[in-house]
């Protein structure tokens, strides 16, 4: 276990060196008491003061003094404002990608995959590592000639990332909406298939009263707007019981 560092007394001494190196940075209304000095190393000592600037609650001037072996006189480091454990400080910064959630991309937006995304692969090589940019344009143009398509296509791990967003989302099994469904988009005429191997688990709801309508939802997903859902006894209007003449007394009809 590491023994804690003996601050050095010469420096711990040195408060009033530190208090003058400060005031040449910050005016005296904005310095406060005298918080105590740590050892930040071998003839390295920091002294703390309060900070009393509005809006710093919590907040340390920090001055660091050192000396130079067999010397009595401190110099001044460096003087700064650091936080303390009471400091309001600004949440960790988050880089834009992070931060970007789907849905929030506005018209004009931009959000570029990077160049090593493991949801895509490759549709076709380009043969060469070494090729330049207008080699590499050629090549492009020549793919697209061919009808090779898109430069680069999903990946089995993107594939499988989807199909598991997907069943875990709204358009899945678990939503209670499918929960309580009286029958599965399997059986629904309003199913749209996929090709390909999503297929095997998803479709497109084409039903425009549905909730779900253009949207991918797998196959054991289900709602009340399924195609062969029928009333029953039960939920049917009740029957209006017949018209009755009054024979006793005259209608009043309003005339116009
Ligand atoms: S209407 Fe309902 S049951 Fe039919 S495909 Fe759409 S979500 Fe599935």
């Amino acid at each position: 276990m590491a023994t804690a560092l003996k601050p050095d007394a010469t420096l711990t001494k040195a408060v009033e060196v530190a208090h003058a190196a400060l005031l040449e940075q910050a005016s005296p209304d904005q310095v406060g008491e005298h918080l105590g000095c740590v050892a930040e190393g071998e003839r390295v000592v920091t002294h703390l003061f309060a900070c009393t600037m509005p809006g710093y609650r919590g907040w340390r001037w920090s001055v660091t003094v050192t000396r130079a072996t067999r010397q009595k006189q401190a110099t001044v480091d460096e003087v700064v404002l650091i936080p303390g454990d009471e400091a309001i400080v600004a949440p960790q910064w988050v880089p834009y990608r992070e931060r970007i959630q789907p849905g929030d991309l506005s018209p004009g937006d931009l959000l570029p995959v990077e160049d090593g995304d493991p949801r895509l692969v490759p549709t076709y090589s380009f043969g060469d590592d070494d090729l330049t940019a207008d080699e590499r344009a050629q090549v492009k143009a020549v793919a697209t000639e061919l009808y090779l398509g898109r430069v680069r296509t999903l990946s089995l791990e993107g594939r499988d990332l989807a199909a598991q967003r997907w069943y875990d989302g709204e358009g899945g099994p678990d939503n209670p909406l499918a929960q309580s469904a009286p029958a599965s988009c399997t059986s629904c005429g309003f199913l749209v298939r996929l090709a390909g191997s999503l297929s095997e688990m998803f479709g497109v709801c084409a039903n425009g009263s549905a909730n779900d309508d253009g949207k991918v939802v797998s196959l054991d997903h289900g709602c009340g707007a399924h195609s062969e859902v029928q009333f029953g006894k039960q939920q049917l209007p009740e029957p209006l019981p017949e018209h009755v003449f009054d024979t006793l007394t005259i209608d009043e009809i309003e005339r116009f």
